[in-house]
């Protein structure tokens, strides 16, 4: 099903007069950049016609070093440190992605991070995976979402298992984080506001 996902932003500063100028990254590929309403920059139309596969188990077995890791925001400092989440089995979603990767090369897998969107209506997210090359298809490996889905109760094990790829659900648009929309110096809010087109 296509997904429509309307970028907007909004100046972080109090100090600009007038309007602002925005730029968005490239790889977001705004199909249509007539202004759209308030802050709208650009839409961009997401089509996949992939579907959410299993792991195979073995291949997920391989990640069994992270099996308790939970998911928690942390702190900025917190984020990045390998040590505190092999201490505290807390990790965010970028280096759990990076230890993700570290491991299936380990064991001799293709592997790479991406950073895109979860396409969810009505709001799109920013995210940080883990794909691997499987048969020649690289697949979304993301442990700690359904992990943290099944604490929320928002959804069970039976519907979304951990070896479930969450192919056309992510949408991918860069290796890592770097910033979606640009403002000169200073920092922008993003949205991306999504809806289902027929
Ligand atoms: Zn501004």
């Amino acid at each position: 099903m296509p997904h429509e996902i309307r970028t907007s932003a909004t100046c972080a500063s109090s100090e600009h007069r007038g309007p602002c100028a925005f730029s968005v990254h490239p790889a977001l590929h705004p199909y249509d950049t007539r202004p759209g309403d308030g802050n709208e920059l650009g839409r961009l139309l997401v089509h996949s016609s992939h579907v959410p596969t299993l792991i195979h188990e073995h291949t997920v077995a391989l990640f069994a070093e992270l099996s308790d890791v939970a998911f928690y925001l942390l702190p900025a400092v917190l984020r990045d440190d390998v040590g505190f989440l092999r201490t505290n089995r807390m990790g965010e979603c970028s280096l759990m992605a990076r230890e993700l990767v570290r491991i299936a090369r380990q064991s001799g897998l293709e592997a790479r991070t991406s950073y895109g969107l979860i396409v969810s209506v009505p709001f799109s997210t920013t995210h940080t995976w883990a794909e691997l090359r499987i048969d020649g298809v690289w697949m979304p490996v993301d442990l700690l979402l359904p992990r943290a889905l099944h604490a929320w109760k928002i959804t069970t094990d039976q519907v979304w298992p951990e070896r479930l790829s969450p192919r056309g659900l992510f949408h991918r648009l860069t290796a890592t984080a770097e910033p979606l929309v640009a403002h000169g110096d200073a920092l922008c809010r993003v949205s991306f506001s999504t809806g289902v087109v027929s």
